[in-house]
């Protein structure tokens, strides 16, 4: 077999196309195919598939392909151009290679496999020696194309989130499958409008299948829901997650005031306790529930907030709406005679929205651990998010990881 027929079939080069040298560049350690393609081939105008004679060709151009014999492989070629009586001259499109790509359909599908596969551009672009910019362009051309096949398919549960980007400063607002665990759509900020922006690129159709959507208590997403889903009041569920990370946050509003004071005393029992106030009891080590019992014998104001938090985990321990929000009543009572301002404050606002938290019991379909594990997802994407460069390659990277998109060329 001769060298030429050998890559034509390593390569898949099929008729009109054909191999017609391999030139192997020992010091570059490069081998470069040549392809031309058979006299007198018609080709199709790019734009209305209308079968025509070769006009003429562009200068040769290079695509790199995947290593052969361990050596950079590149496909080397002349595109021919038609001209179309209705779209003028025209760049033909050529089998092995999507247009203005530099590279082969079968590297960038090993391409988009190792990005999955390293989660990084830095790891990818190592193995494939190719640079930053080349790299990421087969990854953001992979998502536009993901996206552009998308189909409307139906969207029963769905959460809406925000998450910090660059230390809190900036926020981007996200819309979650819950069914599928995959990120839907993307707006900056974190304000009704960045919500509405969310809602609007839904596909057609999808909005009217939404039959719960997770949230936090913020006023931007209610409303924002309620102006883009039909009978919105009624789908609204304020999970878990979100409710205990509003309690955890005033715990530690209450921690923070009481060490202040106490340190002003010279007092520094709190200090360097928030994590034992802020995990889940049963998830620290045996150490640290020793270190946090102890605690309790001080009759920290803190020790009481956190107790109010851990005993509201029960709210979603309840088979009825109607149970759940009398257990709330009660705890609310509870934590209302204290004075524990931060808790107070939490406390009013769950009220506020309380037939939206107890609504978990008619939405099974909600699942907090979804929405949890879409969450630390992301928070992976954004610790390597410095090699992302900007909020633009930050979304186009949860796309990406988290999109559920058809990816390969
Ligand atoms: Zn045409």
């Amino acid at each position: 077999m001769q060298d030429t027929e050998l890559y034509q079939q390593i390569l898949g080069i099929e008729t009109p196309w054909e191999v017609s040298n391999v030139d192997l560049n020992m010091e570059l350690g490069e081998i470069v195919v040549s392809v031309r393609h058979a006299q007198g081939t018609k080709f199709c105008c790019p734009q209305c598939d209308q079968k025509l004679s070769c006009y003429d060709h562009s200068p040769s151009r290079r695509w790199r392909h995947l290593d052969s014999c361990q050596f950079k492989t590149m496909l080397e070629a002349s595109i021919p151009r038609v001209d179309c009586p209705e779209h003028g001259v025209k760049l033909v499109q050529v089998p092995w290679s999507s247009p203005n790509s530099r590279f082969t359909l079968m590297f960038e599908a090993f391409a988009i496999r190792l990005l999955k596969a390293t989660q990084t551009i830095e790891g990818a672009r190592t193995i494939l020696r190719t640079g930053w910019e080349a790299t990421w362009t087969i990854l953001e051309r992979a998502v536009e194309r993901g996206q552009a096949r998308k189909q409307s398919s139906p969207l029963p549960h769905i959460g809406i989130d925000e998450k910090s980007f660059k230390k809190g400063q900036n926020y981007i607002t996200l819309i979650y499958d819950l069914d599928n665990s995959t990120v839907e759509a993307i707006s900056e900020g974190h304000n009704k409008e960045a919500a509405n922006e969310c809602f609007s690129q839904l596909l057609p159709g999808q909005i009217e299948t939404v039959e719960a959507i997770a949230m936090d208590m913020s006023s931007a997403f209610v409303n924002a829901a309620k102006s883009n889903i039909p009978l919105a009041e009624t789908k609204i569920v304020h999970d878990r997650f979100y409710v205990m990370k509003l309690v955890n946050e005033a715990v530690d509003k209450v921690r923070k005031q009481e060490n202040k004071r106490l340190r002003s005393e010279g007092d520094d029992t709190l200090t360097g306790t928030r994590y034992l106030f802020l995990k889940n009891y049963d998830n620290l080590k045996e150490s640290s529930q020793q270190r946090l019992d102890a605690l309790f014998s001080f009759k920290l104001e803190t020790g009481k907030a956190w107790t109010y938090k851990e005993m509201l985990r029960d709210l979603w321990h309840h088979d009825t709406a109607k149970e759940a929000k009398e257990f709330f009543r009660w705890w609310y009572r509870k934590v209302i005679h204290t004075r524990l301002e931060p808790m107070k404050k939490v406390a009013r606002t769950i009220k506020t929205r309380i037939d939206n938290v107890v609504s978990y019991c008619t939405f099974s379909g909600i699942s907090n651990g979804v929405a949890e594990g879409i969450n630390s997802k992301i928070q992976s994407i954004k610790r390597r998010v410095g090699g992302y460069r900007n909020r633009q390659n930050y979304k186009t990277a949860i796309f990406f990881y988290c999109g559920g998109l058809d990816l390969d060329p």
